[in-house]
């Protein structure tokens, strides 16, 4: 029985990895000073793993971007626009973040995670050519026997996507037998270079997969176990059930398999017994949580080790997942309470975890009576804690009813109220948000945590900004004003910082994409709002137009999507908590005269469980959440959310029970397709697609966004349609945003005088 893990958080202790990366984009340093840098973080990790008592090690599941950027590269997936660049490493951060004349690759969500991964590029034409130079290099320089770590076959072509220009219709899957040689070629050399294991992350056999996919993964794993000269193979699946592919997989002559046993994976573990377990084969079983930072249930973990025994020829322990999802280490919060820092465990602690249940498991409970102790004792003073449990919350929740989830008229009876108070015309035009947020901004805030700011003169700096976004919308003519968010480091931190039951971290840091790192808040206990968090910024913008101004919230599924999540309550119970809290919040700015109010719900669909066995109920709960934030207002108010990054297909009928008056959605990359979608499903209330692919700071031309705009009226009313761009604007310059705002407005009057 030994510790493992598939992979740890890659930046360092003190984000060294994104000091060494950016100070090579900008030129600071050559690059031998960055693979230097990249080397010795390497190699402290390694340590580090060592000395926790891991005692398989991985290798190559560091990456200086992203992990499938590597495979990409590994495999020469290298698109045409990118193979001028002569230099390895330009080339590869040509990639990933584009060049004055290559677009960068797509990037997208890793799963139901918050990571982003690079979107490789494959064609009919796309050959393949093994690069072996990283795998190769990382387990030379360990100086022990690791475990390379590679995106396996079937995983890195069902996440690819056709390179521009491939003919419709074709599939990324259908290059695997190209692909194989490669994979075979390379576990030739890692073998000859000495390795015994190897590990092929194969995620994307957890999601529902048609028989097709199921019959290629059996393809791949048959020829590639029946190569001569390779390690042993360890197929590694996480994040939830194997399903159908655990059969699939079982039935080739792979050496190992790695299942999720925590979370909705935890039905691994009747599956696998029903199956008859997997005879002669080694089993890594996840049996710490990998994605959230609560110390692990110890002997609940033990015991699932101990069913497993029987079940497999040799049973490892590990994480459910890699640590790349949790932050490095809790030991560097210093401001943490002490005993609420028990509650938590980041990567460095699940090495522990880890590896204590494999000394319980191979010496028996004696052997680690000690930790069984300290973690009895934490779990135990966590759930006796009174910031864990507050009564009267929880009171309040049970007292909901259902007819506080709804609005107290049908849409149609408030739409008339609503456009009686709005006056708005046909087409309103408005924006999502947020303004650019520009380096002024982020000196004050700066300067404010510094201390060389008062509060009282960050505040007057902020209503400012506040001033001068209202200007700039009127100047531009826009009907529904924003007051640009200029206040709000991010938009779940500034709730998060004000409600109780949330805790931040100084040191939380978790990898988002390439060298952005974001910090998760906490939700600890159970969550209430002390005071109101909005309603003075959105009154003093409304106080200096006649025009209408939204409140801006972020809405409670957003809140948990962007938090580490409670494993102590379902989900539906810390939403219901969330959404109460905003409820009191809407209330507020519909008694302070505030007519709109946009609660955004951009991880909705991000969030939906990757099986189509747990998404109603996942829905259900979602849409009830939104529900119960806005309902209390009445006919008079006009509630908006907000959505984006996604395809929307898989929510449209979430979309229609949420119930907003008006949805404002990222459509233009797909040329308004939503709207037809939404049209066919019946959506009955009022939709904004967005007309600006904020994605960029390219300004679509006036005709550009009237024909976007003639393609929707194609499919819906004059009177149902907004126009606004498709997300926030914090992350574009004003030059832009003035010249497409200005763009946007005399499109819509264009259109308007054709109606
Ligand atoms: N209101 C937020 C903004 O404009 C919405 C951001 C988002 O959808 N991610 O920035
Ligand atoms: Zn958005």
């Amino acid at each position: 029985m030994a510790a493992t893990v598939y992979g740890f958080p890659r930046q360092g202790v003190n984000r060294e990895l994104k000091k060494a990366v950016e100070s090579y984009w900008s030129g600071a340093t050559d690059a031998d000073t960055l693979l230097a840098a990249a080397r010795e973080l390497r190699l402290q990790r390694l340590a580090q793993l060592r000395d926790a008592g891991i005692a398989e090690i991985p290798s190559n599941d560091f990456s200086l971007y992203d992990h499938m950027l590597d495979t990409a590269i590994m495999v020469g997936a290298i698109p045409a626009r990118h193979q001028a660049e002569a230099d390895r490493l330009d080339r590869y951060f040509a990639m990933a973040r584009g060049t004055a004349d290559a677009a960068p690759l797509e990037m997208t969500k890793w799963f139901d995670t918050n990571y982003h991964y690079l979107v490789p590029e494959l064609g009919p034409g796309t050959e393949f050519r093994l690069d072996a130079t990283k795998p190769l290099e990382e387990f030379a320089e360990a100086g022990m026997v690791t475990r390379p770590v590679l995106v396996g076959p079937v995983t890195f072509l069902l996440l690819a996507k056709p390179e521009p220009g491939a003919p419709a219709g074709f599939e990324p899957l259908r290059l695997l037998d190209r692909l194989l040689p490669c994979y075979a070629e390379l576990l030739q050399d890692l073998r000859a270079a000495g390795a015994e294991w190897v590990q092929l992350d194969e995620p994307a056999l957890v999601t529902d997969q048609p028989p097709a996919v199921l019959a290629a993964a059996k393809r791949a794993y048959d020829a590639l176990s029946a190569e001569r000269s390779r390690p042993k193979i360890l197929v590694a699946t996480y994040f939830d059930r194997l399903g159908d592919a655990l059969p699939v997989l079982a039935g080739t002559a792979v050496e190992g398999l790695a299942m999720d046993f925590t979370g909705p994976a935890a039905a691994n573990l009747t599956d696998l017994a029903a199956a008859g377990g997997i005879p002669g084969k080694r089993l890594v079983a996840g049996v710490v949580d990998g994605r959230n930072i609560w110390i692990a249930d110890l002997p609940a973990a033990l015991s699932t080790l101990g069913t497993l025994l029987g079940l497999a020829q040799t049973v490892d322990v590990s994480a459910s997942c890699s640590l790349l999802h949790v932050p490095i280490d809790v030991t560097l919060e210093r401001d943490l309470d002490p005993q609420l820092a028990g509650w938590f465990a980041f990567a460095a602690q699940k090495l522990q975890e880890i590896s204590t249940l494999a000394k319980g498991l191979t010496d028996g409970r004696d052997a680690i009576a000690g930790q069984l102790q300290v973690n009895a004792a934490r779990r135990a003073a966590r759930a006796a804690s009174p910031i864990v449990r507050v009564d009267a919350v929880r009171a309040r929740v049970t007292a909901v009813r259902d007819t506080d989830r709804h609005r107290a008229s049908p849409y149609d009876k408030r739409r008339q109220a609503q456009h009686e108070r709005l006056a708005l015309p046909d087409l309103p035009t408005t924006t999502i948000g947020s303004f650019p947020q520009t380096a002024s901004l982020r000196k004050a805030r700066a300067a404010l945590r510094s201390g060389a700011l008062t509060a009282e003169a960050y505040d007057q700096a902020m209503r400012e900004e506040i001033r001068s976004v209202v200007a700039e919308q009127e100047a531009l003519g826009l009907d529904v004003l924003v007051h640009g968010e200029p206040e709000r480091n991010d938009m779940v931190q500034y709730f998060a910082e004000q409600l109780n039951g949330f805790l931040a971290t100084t040191h939380g840091w978790v990898q988002s994409y390439g060298t952005r790192y974001v910090r998760p808040p906490i939700i600890v206990g159970d969550v209430s709002r002390p005071e109101p968090m909005t309603v003075r910024w959105s009154t003093y913008a409304q106080s200096l137009t006649r025009k209408p101004v939204k409140g801006m919230l972020t809405g409670p599924v957003t809140m948990l999507a962007w938090s580490f999540v409670r494993d102590d309550q379902p989900h539906a119970d810390t939403a219901a908590q969330v959404a109460l809290a905003l409820r009191d919040e809407v209330a507020d700015l519909a008694a302070a005269g505030i007519a709109a109010i946009q609660v955004d719900e951009p991880a909705l669909r991000e969030t939906l469980p990757l099986r189509q066995a747990g998404r109603a109920a996942y829905l259900a709960w979602a849409v009830e959440s939104f529900r119960l934030t806005t309902s209390g207002v009445d006919d008079r108010t006009q509630i908006h959310t907000h959505m984006c990054y996604a395809e929307f297909g898989d929510v449209l009928q979430a979309i229609i029970d949420m119930d907003a008056d008006v949805i404002s959605l990222e459509a233009a990359r797909s040329n308004m397709a939503i709207v037809d979608d939404l049209s066919r499903a019946s959506y009955p209330n009022e939709v904004g697609p967005g007309v600006w692919d904020i994605h960029s700071p390219r300004v679509p031309s006036v005709d550009e966004i009237a024909a976007h705009l003639r393609t929707a009226l194609g499919s819906f009313p004059a009177g149902r349609l907004w126009v606004n761009p498709d997300c926030g604007l914090k992350t574009r310059g004003y030059p832009e945003v003035r010249a497409t705002l200005a763009n946007l407005v005399a499109a819509t009057r264009h259109v308007r005088a054709e109606l």
